[in-house]
């Protein structure tokens, strides 16, 4: 189905070639996952105009969809193909969540807020991907039952990562995680799990909305 008018697929196209190629994201199945996905239909109605512009934008609840480039950057830096077996923790508008899906074989995305579950489940119904898994609930947890995972994003910031996170990350796999605290600098961070233990690499300064640990969570934390 076509949800494109053609102001919009103009906006996408330009959004790929000025935020995304230009700044260096080359990949051509990534580039054209970012053509295809209709960003106007995962934001606010309020800010239909700037769906495309390059920034994150309220999506509700106090809580945002990424700058385009940040998702881009991060899904790029991920590496993933069709053989991945993504947890991602943090659903927000579920755009993220749609393009993963387009890249990735199955993607499971857990979110907290459960008005914005349903918002992004609705979406991604209309479009049509039938590779997603949703859950409500608290993501620092992960998704045991659907462990071990090649891949785990979480699109929100941590002064730590939580440990079941590490815990249900496949030997070989990749965890991308914003460290740092809420008001302060954030790094984005690509944590690989080898057989001689964790790898971790500072790739972006990032500014995200704050990770939201409950106490279950709480208990079993590590310090990374
Ligand atoms: N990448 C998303 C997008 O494109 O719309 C944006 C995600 S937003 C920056 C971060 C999301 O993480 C918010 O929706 C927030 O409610 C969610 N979140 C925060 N703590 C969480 C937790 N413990 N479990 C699940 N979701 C959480």
């Amino acid at each position: 189905m076509n949800f494109f008018s053609s102001d919009y697929k103009h906006a996408a196209d330009e959004m790929v070639a000025e935020q995304i190629y230009a700044r260096n994201i080359r990949d051509p199945q990534i580039l054209e996952a970012f053509r295809q996905i209709p960003r106007q239909l995962f934001v606010d109605v309020s800010q239909k105009k700037l769906a495309y512009s390059d920034q994150p934008l309220p999506i509700g609840f106090g809580q945002t969809i990424s700058q385009p480039y940040v998702v881009a950057y991060m899904i790029d830096a991920m590496q993933i193909d069709k053989s991945a077996w993504v947890l991602e923790v943090g659903t927000g508008s579920g755009y993220e969540t749609a393009i993963l899906a387009r890249l990735a074989g199955n993607v499971f995305t857990v979110e907290r807020i459960s008005e914005l579950s349903l918002r992004a489940q609705e979406v991604i119904a209309q479009i049509g991907l039938s590779n997603i898994e949703f859950r409500i609930g608290d993501g620092c947890l992960g998704w045991q039952e659907k462990a071990p995972f090649s891949h785990i994003v979480v699109t929100a910031a941590s002064p730590e990562i939580p440990t079941a996170l590490i815990d249900q990350l496949a030997l070989g796999g990749k965890l991308l995680i914003p460290l740092g605290s809420a008001g302060g600098g954030q790094e984005l961070t690509l944590i690989e799990k080898t057989p001689l233990g964790l790898k971790s690499q500072k790739i972006l300064p990032v500014r995200f909305v704050p990770l939201i640990w409950n106490s279950a969570s709480e208990k079993h934390s590590s310090k990374k």
